[in-house]
């Protein structure tokens, strides 16, 4: 099972991603957690060139590229065999990333993305993507707050992404919004401005309805 999670800067997807994580384990289930960017070593060097707020200024096309490269990476390496091997995977962000900041966000043209995202997985979706909604404010708000906490890739003030613009992040926000409308199977909604055991506990809902063996 291919599990991702999703959603803009500071939902709140990397706690519950790992919560999610404690608790499949307790199942004795075979579970892995993963990430975009930076789920091989490839990938580990290309978030490093994405994040870094002194890397030259990246031109969106190329952007867009290196996450796709990323992805390309990431599904052949970790994701195929993973899935081959029955285990469970929690990713977070997937392909829904990229039309959400690079189609919404940064306005590239969607079929270009839809096409560079069919080459990265050669056609491997997910089976849920649980989008952790959230007001853009709110989120940013908590996301100023933990800046200072956060791994070392972060210099103070936070990253190259998350330095844009408030109206960026409700473009992305937009994205998902819409998202979640074209692929109401594939995606559900979670309310993600309640507290971290609210929306675990939610969390836990879907995936145990989804996947009750
Ligand atoms: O929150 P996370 O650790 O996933 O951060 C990754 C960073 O990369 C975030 O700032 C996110 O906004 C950005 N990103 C992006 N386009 C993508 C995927 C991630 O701008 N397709
Ligand atoms: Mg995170």
């Amino acid at each position: 099972r291919l599990i991702v999670f999703e959603g803009v800067e500071g939902c709140g997807k990397t706690t519950q991603l790992q919560r999610s994580h404690q608790w499949l384990k307790t199942l004795s289930l075979s579970v892995i957690v993963t990430r975009e960017p930076g789920g091989t070593d490839l990938g580990t060097a290309l978030r490093q060139l994405l994040l870094n707020v002194n890397t030259q200024p990246i031109y969106h096309s190329t952007e867009l590229l290196l996450y796709v490269a990323d992805r390309a990476q990431h599904v052949e390496e970790v994701l195929k065999p993973e899935l081959a091997n029955g285990t469970i995977i929690l990713c977070d962000r997937y392909v829904d990333s990229t039309v959400a900041y690079q189609g919404y966000g940064r306005g590239l043209s969607h079929s270009l993305i839809a096409q560079l995202n069919s080459i990265a997985t050669r056609g491997l979706e997910s089976d849920v993507t649980i989008w952790l909604d959230i007001d853009v404010a709110i989120s940013l708000a908590r996301k100023q707050y933990q800046s200072t906490s956060d791994c070392a890739e972060r210099s103070a003030g936070g990253d190259r992404i998350e330095q844009e613009k408030i109206e960026f992040h409700r473009r992305v926000q937009q994205g998902y919004t819409e998202l979640a409308q074209n692929h109401p199977n594939r995606i559900v909604r979670v309310d993600a401005s309640r507290s971290v055991a609210e929306v675990q506990e939610q969390i836990q809902q879907i995936l145990l309805q989804r996947f009750p063996e």
